[in-house]
């Protein structure tokens, strides 16, 4: 079958197209037809739909992904990429690590040659300020931009502790500034123990910085692996020399001294917020999309007809994730949803963090409630921690215990027992 003619529905009854806004539309009565699937052609054994173009909003990686898994995958239309950052996409993880270290420079995902092998028009310094889903157009300071189909992908932005007015560590520029402040004892104060700010406090002692940690929760990564795993966490914080402040809210200062509310008063040079993020969604205020800590899609990442949502910024079928591996399955799966292809199936949420010479590794959505089983696998006594509801494994969480983390996805897909996934590691 060749470009432009309508595929046979699955009982072979395919009928013409007709045009809407720069989109072929064929109607098919096939229970695969949706009209963000215009036009299929069958190249081999995909369909492959051709929208004119793809607009995909946020140079990052969830954007890039977006970009490479339509090409992968046949699409052969005009995509746009536009980033309202300088840079080329880069990627993050490395900031808070490698970079922060000054053991790498800029991270970039792809090397510059690269976009025109992906036939993908990048514009760079160009944020987007509006959206009219209706119009189907989106608007930069200077232009009034029309799309077919759209793809926001615009992350998040750190979340600010008020009246501090320290750093933020989201950007490559962000990483770079803060490294050069990183100098031998220089006394650094990290606000939020989660992710980044454990990460940033593990690479700062590595460089010989004083380090005071402090959070309002009771552990760092409280929220990501549960009141007992977070006691390992601390203990090795507080055994690389970091000074623990739990349970305490930083309440003024800045550069210098800042004041905690249990009346401790914390010297610092540097002061890093590192209290989370929010979905970059501000430019979407009065747009039509539904918005509600993220855009707001189903299960494919549609937001609306033709608009679709991936990575830090949306929220699907209720979850919204802010880990690598999550923007990169969520890219391909809104291709396959633009391109009218299978989608590829759900896989169980994962994450890590580098913190001193630990790879911590997450697989799963344990709840908070979950049962925790700590066990010491393999030769070395790794720890794993296995999570569990009603008996059966929810999530997993290991100290440098790739093999063991890994091998337990399909438990946490399935809900195996917990007594027999403890019988096989801990026997
Ligand atoms: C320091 C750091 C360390 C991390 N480490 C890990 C880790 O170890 N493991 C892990 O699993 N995850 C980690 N993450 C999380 C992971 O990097 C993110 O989940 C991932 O980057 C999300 O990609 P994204 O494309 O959705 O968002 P982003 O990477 O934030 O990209 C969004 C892009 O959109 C642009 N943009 C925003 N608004 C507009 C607009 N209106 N117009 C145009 N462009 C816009 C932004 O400038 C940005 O470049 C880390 C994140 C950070 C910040």
């Amino acid at each position: 079958m060749t470009l432009g003619q309508a595929p046979p529905g699955p009982n072979g009854s395919g009928h013409g197209p007709f045009r809407r806004k720069g989109l072929k539309i064929f109607l098919l009565n096939g229970p695969w037809f949706h009209p963000d699937r215009p036009q299929c052609v069958q190249e081999g054994d995909r369909a492959i739909a051709t929208a004119e173009s793809v607009t995909v909003i946020g140079a990052g990686l969830a954007g890039l992904r977006t970009v490479e898994r339509l090409r992968h995958r046949g699409y052969r239309g005009r995509i746009v990429l536009l980033g309202a950052e300088p840079h080329l996409p880069y990627d993050r993880p490395p900031l808070s690590k490698q970079v922060l270290r000054g053991e790498r420079d800029a991270p970039w995902l792809r090397a510059a040659d690269d976009y025109a092998g992906l036939d993908v028009e990048v514009r760079l310094g160009e944020e987007v300020l509006e959206l009219d889903a209706e119009q189907r157009v989106i608007r930069t300071r200077d232009a009034r931009l029309p799309y077919d189909v759209l793809v926001i992908a615009t992350g998040a932005s750190p979340r600010r502790v008020p009246g501090i007015n320290g750093l933020v560590l989201r950007t490559l520029d962000h990483a770079t500034d803060l490294r050069g402040l990183l100098r031998p004892g220089a006394r650094l104060a990290i606000i939020g123990a989660g992710l980044i700010g454990c990460e940033a406090a593990a690479s700062a002692r590595s460089l010989g910085v004083e380090v005071d940690l402090i959070d309002v929760l009771p552990g760092p990564l409280i929220r990501v692996v549960g009141p007992q795993v977070c006691e390992l966490v601390a203990d090795l914080h507080r055994a690389h020399g970091v000074r623990l402040h739990l349970g305490t809210a930083a309440t003024r200062g800045g550069p210098g001294e800042l004041a905690l509310a249990d009346g401790t008063a914390v010297a610092a040079d540097v002061v890093l917020e590192a209290v989370g993020a929010a979905p970059e969604t501000g430019w979407l205020e009065g747009s039509q999309l539904r918005l509600d800590d993220g855009v707001v899609c189903d299960a494919e990442g549609r937001a609306a007809e033709h608009v679709y949502a991936v990575g830090d910024v949306a929220r699907w079928d209720g979850r919204r994730s802010e880990h690598w591996t999550n923007a990169g399955w969520q890219a391909d799966r809104v291709a396959a949803a633009i391109l009218g292809q299978e989608l590829p199936l759900p896989e169980a949420a994962y994450w890590w963090s580098d913190q001193y010479d630990i790879k911590l590794q997450g697989l799963g959505a344990p709840g908070p409630d979950d049962d925790v089983h700590l066990i010491a696998w393999g030769p070395k006594a790794r720890t794993v921690a296995l999570y569990a509801s009603n008996d059966h494994l929810t999530g997993a969480v290991g100290f440098s215990a790739a093999a063991a983390v890994m091998r337990l996805r399909a438990d946490i897909a399935a809900g195996t027992a917990i007594g027999e996934v403890l019988a096989r590691l801990a026997p």
